[in-house]
């Protein structure tokens, strides 16, 4: 029995053969590992774009995002010289839309560092990583330790869940002690673990076998625990109270917004403007938005309504209805009152030209409604 009696850890938590657990993880993630490209690969930079895809994104989804980001930037070269229009238009769809700026403030700061750093590509240590823009203490982790084996251990939900579990820890994950003492003990089994050839452990191997663990069996409803490898160990198992781990402190506030969106449209033409910083979804195109409003007078009586959603996003609930009015073809339309006094960053778009710029799911959905609910011909580019 090992007997934990480091200083981040005031509840000498007994840790039972850590050795034993982590073997036992590494050799079932070595027999039920899914097959997945960024698992045959030691370029630290496409481990990085996997991991920045896969934050809060399903594996199945962001699959086919990261074959299309290696498809179209091969090289971080490639991503930091591409237009940041171009990467949000590629990200569209996955939500966090923040995550593809960073990615592409990222790969520009790459571009610099490697200037001090002769002959390396792309950083693959964590001290160099966690400097990366929307990279932090998980996604250097697994980077240095995917792409150049660095000891370091990686607590993302699915380690905090199994190590919970597996200990059956009632410290609140989300909270400074409850961080440092998770941290503090995925250290530490990585550093007792026992490797294939009886050594030390592989860091990659261990770590990529935790979270797919946690993935696959230790999951936050109805875990396969018959079929885990270390359920004879498994704390929580024997005192019942695996459901309730682990624990979380705090309980995050939503908030709700109502969003009425207006598609103005003037002959081919639709009003759309670019989101601004401070606000979600920034960088990404929309129509003209009326928060909290409704359509306005002057335009009441010719518009329709295209579409009503509840969105969900973490911390907001966006209520949105989309309503569509079709101005006279036979007057300027800044003649319009409501067209007159929209701000100044609305400008009248091409359909064409409006397909091809970035838009949050929620306005893409309303493109496939507008564009079955006028028909093809109807927002056709003028040639
Ligand atoms: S026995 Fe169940 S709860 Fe315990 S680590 Fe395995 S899957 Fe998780």
């Amino acid at each position: 029995m090992y007997l934990c009696t480091r200083k981040w850890h005031n509840c000498q938590l007994n840790i039972k053969k850590m050795n034993e657990i982590g073997y036992q993880i590494g050799v079932w993630f070595d027999q039920n590992r899914r097959e997945l490209p960024w698992r045959h690969t030691k370029d630290a930079y496409r481990i990085w774009l996997s991991e920045i895809i896969l934050q809060q994104t399903r594996v199945a989804q962001g699959l086919d995002y990261y074959e299309r980001f290696v498809a179209a930037y091969p090289r971080v070269d490639d991503l930091a010289a591409a237009p940041l229009d171009q990467v949000l238009k590629l990200w569209q769809g996955l939500g966090y839309y923040s995550r593809a700026r960073n990615l592409h403030a990222a790969a520009q700061q790459v571009m610099v560092w490697r200037k001090e750093h002769g002959g390396k590509d792309f950083p693959d240590t964590f001290a160099d990583l966690i400097g990366l823009k929307g990279v932090g203490r998980y996604t250097a982790a697994a980077i240095a330790s995917f792409a150049s084996e660095e000891r370091v251990a990686v607590v993302d939900g699915n380690v905090y869940r199994v190590l919970a579990r597996l200990y059956d820890i009632d410290t609140p994950i989300d909270t400074t002690q409850g961080q440092k003492l998770f941290q503090g003990l995925a250290d530490e089994l990585l550093e007792q673990t026992v490797g294939e050839g009886k050594g030390k452990e592989s860091p990659g191997r261990h770590n990529q076998a935790m979270m797919e663990l946690g993935a696959l069996l230790c999951t936050p409803t109805q875990p396969k625990c018959p079929t885990c490898p270390v359920r004879s160990h498994c704390l929580a198992l024997a005192a019942g109270t695996v459901v309730e781990r682990p624990v979380k402190q705090g309980r995050t506030h939503v908030r709700e917004r109502h969003f009425t969106y207006i598609i103005y449209i003037y002959k081919d033409k639709l009003w759309v403007h670019q989101r601004g910083a401070g606000d979600i979804w920034q960088g990404l195109w929309e129509f003209v938005l009326n928060e909290d409003g409704e359509v306005p007078a002057a335009v009441k009586d010719r518009a329709t309504l295209v579409l009503e959603r509840k969105h969900q996003l973490t911390h907001q609930t966006i209520y949105a209805t989309f309503y569509a009015v079709r101005l006279p073809d036979d007057k300027d339309p800044k003649t319009n009152a409501a067209i007159g006094t929209l701000p100044d960053d609305y400008r009248p778009i091409g359909w064409m030209e409006w397909q091809q710029l970035a838009v949050p799911r929620l306005i893409d959905e309303a493109n496939k409604r507008l564009s079955a609910w006028f028909g093809s011909d109807c927002l056709r580019d003028e040639r």
